[in-house]
């Protein structure tokens, strides 16, 4: 068969670009190896519950932001209910806490309240964070690369130029001295990288601002409605979508790509059926390409620019479902992180992120603070999160592995109960999710979500752009440009979709 264009894998990056190629009126196949669409934006039910994969807290829903726009032009807002959340966030740490308001006013308040002695520090630090996310709403398009390498405009750009040259840790010890302040800034790193000292400003800022501006969003009934929804979107504008279909050749001839290997079947490499298209997306990781889809030429081409890049760190869920709500037995909010006793300053978050996880920081988020759709009335879906590494369940057999599962299952549950005293009398589901899971389902390797990490030396300026380098071979996940995150994937499909339109052009 031929189609214009022919994306592999159907997460948000790949939702994204069909739906926008498809409503341009270009012919596409979308192919998913797994039988529901979404990568991280899914979910599946167990008993009464519908268990959340992924999504904690939606950023980017400025009126004027990409991402608006993108849904609005989409239909997005008239089919998907977005839920804002009550407050950004909860911090303890050393039995003292601190709630992050859900607006930008209200948390600087909140702070110069608490940290009366830091308040130069915390205005300095605000005005930054949101001082970088205004000037990427200034980008003149196309000018990204050249103006956060500084050779365009660079006074118009000070603070973003700079977000991509330094730090988070850094900058936070330059304008702050008090580490639990720092600690409460930095509660939800992990959702960008494993170490503050090593990722990047720019990617912190540009999520951060967002949130604390526009306030933390999910997706009622899921991130599945989401996926769901753009599915439907690209069936309905002519695309085609094809489930259980995995890729295991990309074609190329005469150094250009020109269509894909696919089977079907569950069992194996047999019923083969070939695609050709004029353009090839890939949702893909990137690694994918060169360890496996790519002929041995166009791999060693691609591998000269990635073979030295970092893996982003995996993430470990535990999905719970609750026989009451958590509210009833005394939780009071959407999101709580637990900063480990055991970490004095910013400077063990790293550390802390590899310790053993009777030490190690989490997450506790309890859907039913709001009205998610996840679970029956009076009943309720939870999840504790932490870091997590490929490298803490390689190399262990079904058994072992089976029972270390289990082991870390009844750990991070006695830890909730220190927390929160008789949640463990109301779980009716506990399940875990560990980084092979991850890969096993969205085939992103050693489980990284968050494609290549967000370090200074991976940041907005040396990103790998929608363009491969392979003609007809494009880029389009949380392994590309910006990055990794909902509105990253998000964002990469939409460039990636428009950058194939032009091409398709020429
Ligand atoms: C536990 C967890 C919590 C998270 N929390 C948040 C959060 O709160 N907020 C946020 O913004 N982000 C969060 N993220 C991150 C976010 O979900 C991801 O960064 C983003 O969804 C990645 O999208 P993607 O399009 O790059 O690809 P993926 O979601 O990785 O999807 C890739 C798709 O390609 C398919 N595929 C791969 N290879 C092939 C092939 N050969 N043939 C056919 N199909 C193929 C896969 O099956 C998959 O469906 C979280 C992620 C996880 C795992």
């Amino acid at each position: 068969m031929n189609y214009e264009v022919i994306i592999i894998g159907a997460g948000l990056g790949g939702l994204t670009a069909a739906a926008k190629l498809a409503k341009s009126g270009k012919k596409v196949l979308l192919l998913e190896q797994h039988y529901v669409p979404g990568g991280c934006a899914t979910t599946f039910k167990r008993k009464d519950f519908t268990i959340e994969v992924g999504l904690h807290e939606l950023d980017g829903f400025s009126e004027t932001g990409f991402k608006s726009k993108i849904f609005k032009e989409l239909g997005v807002f008239d089919h998907v209910d977005f839920i804002r959340l009550p407050e950004f966030y909860k911090s303890v740490w050393k039995n003292q806490s601190f709630v992050v308001a859900d607006s930008l006013k209200n948390i600087k308040t909140d702070l110069i309240k608490e940290f009366p002695q830091e308040e130069k520090g915390i205005v300095q630090y605000f005005n930054f964070i949101i001082g970088v996310n205004a000037e990427i709403s200034m980008l003149p398009k196309g000018k990204f690369e050249k103006i956060v390498k500084g050779a365009l405009f660079p006074i118009y750009f000070p603070k973003l130029v700079k977000s991509t040259r330094i730090t988070v840790g850094e900058f936070l010890d330059d304008i702050i001295k008090d580490e639990r302040l720092k600690l409460i800034l930095l509660s939800n790193v992990t959702y960008y990288h494993d170490d503050p000292y090593n990722l990047s400003l720019f990617y912190f800022a540009a999520g951060q601002a967002s949130y604390y501006q526009d306030g933390g969003y999910f997706i009622k009934g899921g991130s599945q409605k989401l996926s769901d929804y753009l599915m439907k979107f690209i069936q309905d504008n002519g695309g085609e979508l094809k489930l259980k279909a995995k890729v295991n050749k990309i074609i190329i001839e005469k150094g250009r790509a020109v269509g894909v290997q696919y089977h079907t079947s569950n069992k194996g490499n047999e019923d083969f059926t070939v695609a050709h298209g004029n353009a090839i997306i890939a949702n893909t990781a990137i690694p994918n390409l060169t360890n496996e889809l790519l002929p041995e030429t166009e791999a060693g081409l691609l591998s000269e620019q990635t073979k030295s890049l970092e893996y982003g760190p995996s993430i470990l869920s535990l999905y719970l479902g609750f026989s009451k709500k958590p509210k009833e037995i005394g939780n009071k909010h959407y999101s709580t992180f637990i900063i480990d006793d055991s970490v004095e300053s910013i400077k063990d978050i790293h550390a802390n992120n590899k310790a053993g996880f009777n030490k190690r920081s989490f997450v506790f988020v309890d859907y039913g603070m709001i009205d998610s759709g996840l679970a029956p009335d009076g009943k309720a879906v939870g999840v504790i999160c932490t870091m997590d590494y490929y490298s803490d369940w390689d190399n262990l057999d079904k058994d072992a592995y089976k029972s270390r599962k289990e082991e870390i299952k009844n750990i991070l549950i006695e830890r909730l109960e220190k927390q929160l005293p008789g949640i463990k009398e109301i779980i009716e589901y506990a399940e875990l999710s560990t980084p092979k899971t991850i890969e096993r389902y969205t085939l992103n390797p050693a489980g990284s979500p968050y494609g290549y990490a967000q370090t200074l030396n991976q940041s907005a300026r040396n990103r790998l752009k929608t363009r491969s380098g392979i003609p007809g071979l494009y880029y389009a996940s949380a392994w590309s440009t910006p990055g990794g995150g909902f509105s990253g994937a998000i964002y990469s499909g939409y460039v990636g979709a428009l950058a194939v339109i032009k091409d398709l052009k020429k």
